[in-house]
């Protein structure tokens, strides 16, 4: 049996995979079980930050792993203590619950939220709003939080409490703050699974606003947009928000699964013994990956991720076969006359890795991908584009 029919005899059908099975790789370049090189410019969905196989993320890994791999949370460890002192002292935020995946840490901030309120506001007020055409996870919980219908089709009921608006529409928002006994707002700063849009800086501060005014809470999901993806540590930042909950996932462990939910001044004490839990949350494995991740994350690196944005976005803006170029930082999306899939098989052909959201092409590259294969991996998607 090869590995492609053994998986898809035996692993779920839940994705269709592309015909490539990936073997190994370095940095931004990925081998395939035929030989052939690929440049990655997908990261696994923003999750490689630093690439695959880093030399220093590995170490981090490999030294952890033969000191103690897992302790479970009734035990004191340094990396978990570490990793959360550092998103402190970088965002200012106070308390930080670790868990697996985004979808975790966008659960631990509803029940923030949710609780908050209940002791803040009354019982009653309970409903979270988020927007449509957002993404924010696959439990029953984080998909009645996504505004996007064709998750929900299947799986009713979802976990009632959750109201959509358009972003971009402030009085929407505030017509819900009325009729509405509302907890908090959730929102992507860029909406990434939804096509790679920013959104208006003058919504998002009326957003949280709105939400202050009315004493609820402002989360920001920032499980794709975080640890420097958009060029800034937190997308929020660029935004000058001020939110009282940040979530964050993907890359923050450079490659393990850790989720984040990092809890401000105002709602640091929400959360007491036994509120919340997760048996692998801030796992001494993740947690010392995401610790040499972190570390890495300076002002050179973000620079970098702005440099890097600005050489992409000029190969690519108006280029035959290309509408548009959306997102900030190294989270691009591609409106390309072709159909988005068409252009990435092209790629994936000419060993070029790149993903789709929505109708586009979406770019999640290595925060430091090696110019040179930016440039080639750059000449292979235009060719695509136009061809
Ligand atoms: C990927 C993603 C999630 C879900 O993260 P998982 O780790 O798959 O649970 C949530 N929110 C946003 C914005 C995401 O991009």
């Amino acid at each position: 049996m090869t590995l492609t029919e053994k998986d898809n005899q035996y692993v779920a059908n839940t994705y269709r995979r592309f015909p490539v099975e990936i073997v190994s790789g370095k940095g931004s370049l990925v081998y395939d079980s035929r030989g052939r090189r690929y440049i990655d410019l997908g990261t696994g969905i923003a999750v490689n930050t630093f690439g695959v196989a880093d030399e220093a993320w590995q170490q981090a890994v490999i030294r952890q792993a033969g000191m103690v791999q897992h302790m479970s949370n009734l035990y004191y460890t340094e990396p978990c203590a570490e990793l959360a002192r550092m998103l402190c002292e970088r965002t200012g935020m106070k308390k930080v619950f670790f868990g697996n995946s985004g979808a975790e840490a966008n659960e631990c901030a509803i029940k923030v939220a949710r609780k908050y309120a209940a002791e803040h506001l009354g019982p009653a007020y309970s409903t979270i709003v988020t927007l449509r055409n957002s993404f924010h996870g696959r439990t029953l919980t984080t998909l009645a939080a996504t505004g996007q219908d064709h998750f929900h089709e299947l799986f009713q009921p979802l976990t009632p409490g959750f109201v959509h608006v358009s972003a971009g529409d402030a009085e929407e928002l505030r017509a819900v703050f009325a009729r509405e006994k509302v907890a908090g707002v959730l929102i992507e700063c860029v909406q990434g699974e939804g096509g790679v849009i920013p959104l208006d800086p003058a919504y998002a501060k009326a957003v949280e606003e709105i939400a202050h005014e009315n004493g609820a809470l402002l989360m920001v999901d920032e499980v794709q947009t975080g640890n420097g993806r958009t060029g800034s540590l937190y997308a929020y930042m660029h935004y000058g928000l001020s939110p009282d909950v940040v979530t964050t996932a993907k890359g923050l462990a450079g490659g393990l699964p850790l989720g984040a939910a990092l809890m401000s001044e105002k709602v640091q004490h929400v959360l007491g013994y036994g509120d919340h839990g997760s048996t692998f949350g801030g796992n001494p494995i993740s947690c010392a990956a995401a610790v040499s991740v972190l570390s890495r994350i300076d002002e050179a690196v973000l620079a970098g991720v702005r440099e890097r944005s600005a050489f992409i976005r000029e190969r690519l803006t108006g280029a035959p076969g290309i509408r548009s170029v959306t997102g900030l930082g190294l989270m691009l999306g591609i409106e390309t006359e072709k159909p988005a899939g068409e252009v990435v098989a092209a790629c994936m052909e000419k060993g070029v890795l790149c993903l789709t959201a929505k109708t586009k092409v979406r770019l999640l590259p290595a925060l430091n991908i090696p110019q040179d294969l930016l440039a080639e991996a750059m000449g292979v998607l235009r060719e695509a584009c136009a061809g």
